[in-house]
Parts: C-alpha cells; sequence; structure tokens
C-alpha cells in the first residue's frame, strides 16, 4: 500500500480531472530507426517510414484494401475441415 499512489493521486486526479480528449495511439514508433512517426501521416504512406523505408505491420483489412480497387472485395467461404479425416484408431 503507497500512500502517494492510494490516496493523492487520485485525489489529486479528482482535483484536476482526467483529460479524455487526447487518444493515446497518435504517435508510433519506428522498429527500425526508433524514429517517433505520426499515425496519421504513417497510414497515408502505407506504414512505411518516412526516414528509414521499414515496413511496420499491417493489418488484414488494411492490405486487403490497400490491393483492391476502391478496398472492395468479397470474402470466400472456406469449407469446414473433418475432425478427423483418417478416422484412425491404435491398436493398443
Ligand atoms: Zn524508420
Amino acid at each position: 500500500m503507497n500512500w502517494l499512489s492510494n490516496f493523492v493521486r487520485p485525489k489529486i486526479r479528482a482535483l484536476v480531472g482526467e483529460k479524455k480528449d487526447i487518444p493515446d495511439n497518435l504517435w508510433e514508433k519506428c522498429p527500425g530507426c526508433s524514429a517517433m512517426l505520426f499515425r496519421r501521416e504513417l497510414e497515408d504512406n502505407l506504414n512505411v517510414c518516412r526516414s528509414c523505408g521499414h515496413h511496420l505491420k499491417l493489418s488484414p483489412v488494411k492490405r486487403l484494401e490497400s490491393l483492391f480497387d476502391d478496398g472492395a472485395y468479397s470474402a470466400v467461404e472456406v469449407p469446414k475441415v473433418i475432425v478427423d479425416p483418417l478416422k484412425f484408431r491404435d491398436q493398443k
């Protein structure tokens, strides 16, 4: 039990108030050159770092939207996998 974190900090936060209007993920750190990249500019550049050219991760939905014209694509239903296709039974 820390007196500062359990008692003083909530009181100060209640007095000052939480700032909810600033999102947490505005910036992203490049794993290649450790530069701080503004997320909106990074998404405009297809998640490629402008300073070193490192390709950051891209979600599957964003990848498909970038590959197809106007982001128009349809997912194909994959048939379900058979649970035990060999029906193998051991002798013992
Ligand atoms: Zn970089």
